[in-house]
């Protein structure tokens, strides 16, 4: 049976009645239907009435090397059929995680050198939360905790990734989060910030907020800080150039393990193979998912830093936790491939040298005066705009959210993929994007904005 037996009317009426999708209001596609993506290469996705689209989602902020990739097809057909499956359980191994996990603590932070794999970045920020309590408690210091996060965060959709992460909304359909997880401001310059207030001034004091939440409740008692280096799903909010460096002083100061999710920054994305590696942190985990295999099998792994793995090493016992798909033979043998075309390909040094910068200045340059856009920002290739009813006093549109729905379907019409969270318009496209890939996208999304004015 293939989908080309079935027309789109067919399909969309059988996913209607059958698939739960997520973060979907299923009520909506009862009406409209899904748009039906059915097959991929390089930068663009098609749809089944033969549309193509610029990707500029990397599909969910993964697809880093690009669609079609014939190496990761292969690798994945090789290893399935020498070995399609075995765990890491109970003293067994396979090669590939194995070899992953070398590769990843060479390309990581210094003393970052150890891996636990799971297959979503939700998986591994559960086992992250998990490996730091156990930590204190290893450590003797049970009541150490409390997690410290940030309003608009997004960790993941399982009841931990949730209780970490900051979404109001997703708080308000929890129905019992993890106890002593505290969430405050996120470092965002513009909503956040006050009139007049310097980028440094504002760093200080978004990061003050942090040793603020540690004081309130006692340094004894708090675990770790946990956060995206850039917010990515709360809107690509790029925090003012010292809060890193702060938030990490803080942190060391209180004796406040580090946890840094880069499940989107993760691989590239920034310039650097990590985020954590452009700000200059040393992270204690850092929660990795998405573009490690660059979207083409599902796999996490949390790379964990050498204070928290000695002491779970050396004291711990045994840990009981995991997962039927840690270290997953075919995922791994992709992830391997997948970093291989990265470093081959000069992606990474693509993103910092050329193609990063290019994008900040045409954003800039091609719709920074537009009379919808109160504001365009971007590091690497991640870019947002802020979508505003009036440029001078940044007032939005009402209902909230509802103009950079618009102006993403008047995208998609022209052939663009952009997403929409809140009132900002996001992108993180494949890293194989050129300049002139880029220059196509920014007349897309004018043209969307003028349509949408
Ligand atoms: N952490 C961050 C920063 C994310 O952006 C996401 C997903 O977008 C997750 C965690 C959760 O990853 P997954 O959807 O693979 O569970």
């Amino acid at each position: 049976m293939t989908y080309q037996n079935f027309s789109l009317a067919q399909l969309q009426a059988l996913d209607a009645a059958h698939h739960l999708h997520p973060f979907t209001d299923h009520k909506d596609l009862r009406g409209a239907g899904s748009r039906m993506i059915v097959r991929a290469d390089g930068p663009y996705v098609y749809d089944s009435e033969g549309h193509r689209i610029l990707d500029a989602m990397a599909g969910l902020w993964c697809v880093n090397v690009g669609y079609g990739r014939k190496e990761l097809a292969e690798a994945a057909y090789k290893q399935m059929l020498e070995l399609p499956y075995y765990n890491s359980f109970f003293r067994c191994s396979t090669p590939t995680p194995v070899l992953l996990a070398q590769k990843l603590a060479e390309i990581a932070p210094k003393s970052v050198n150890q891996v636990f794999y799971g297959s979503s970045g939700s998986e591994a920020n559960d086992t992250a939360l998990r490996l730091i309590r156990q930590f204190w408690v290893l450590e003797g210091k049970p009541e150490k905790n409390r997690v410290i996060s940030r309003k608009m965060a997004y960790h993941g959709s399982t009841i931990a990734g949730t209780s970490l992460g900051g979404m109001s909304g997703m708080h308000d359909q929890l129905h019992g989060a993890v106890p002593n997880i505290v969430h405050v401001m996120a470092p965002y310059a513009f909503e956040n910030a006050e009139p007049g207030e310097s980028e440094e001034a504002f760093g200080l004091r978004a990061a003050k907020a942090v040793e603020d939440a540690i004081l309130e409740a006692g340094a004894d008692k708090v675990a770790a800080f946990i956060g995206e280096p850039i917010m990515g799903a709360g809107g690509v909010k790029i925090p003012p150039r010292n809060y890193w460096a702060e938030i990490q002083r803080i942190c060391r100061k209180h004796d406040v393990l580090l946890m840094i999710d880069e499940v989107i920054t993760g691989y590239g994305r920034t310039g650097e193979w990590f985020a954590s590696q452009a700000y200059g942190i040393e992270p204690d985990t850092i929660t990795t998912a998405k573009a490690l295999t660059s979207g083409y099998q599902p796999l996490s792994a949390l790379l964990v830093g050498d204070r928290v793995a000695e002491t779970l090493t050396e004291k711990g016992g045994e840990f009981y936790h995991g997962y039927t798909y840690s270290g997953h033979p075919v995922a791994c043998a992709v992830a391997l491939a997948n970093l291989d075309i990265i470093e081959k390909e000069g992606l990474i040094d693509r993103v910092r040298e050329d193609t990063g910068p290019y994008l900040a200045k045409v954003l800039q340059e091609a719709l920074g005066d537009h009379p919808l856009v109160g504001e365009v920002r971007s590091f690497g290739l991640m870019g947002a705009i802020e979508i505003v009813a009036d440029k001078a006093s940044r007032q939005r549109f009402e209902p909230s959210g509802h103009a950079a729905v618009v102006v993403r379907d008047h995208a998609v019409v022209s052939g663009l993929m952009m997403r929409a969270t809140g009132d900002t318009m996001i992108m993180s496209p494949p890293l194989i994007w050129t300049r002139e890939t880029i220059d196509t996208a920014m007349e897309m999304i004018r043209t969307a904005l003028d349509k949408a004015a």
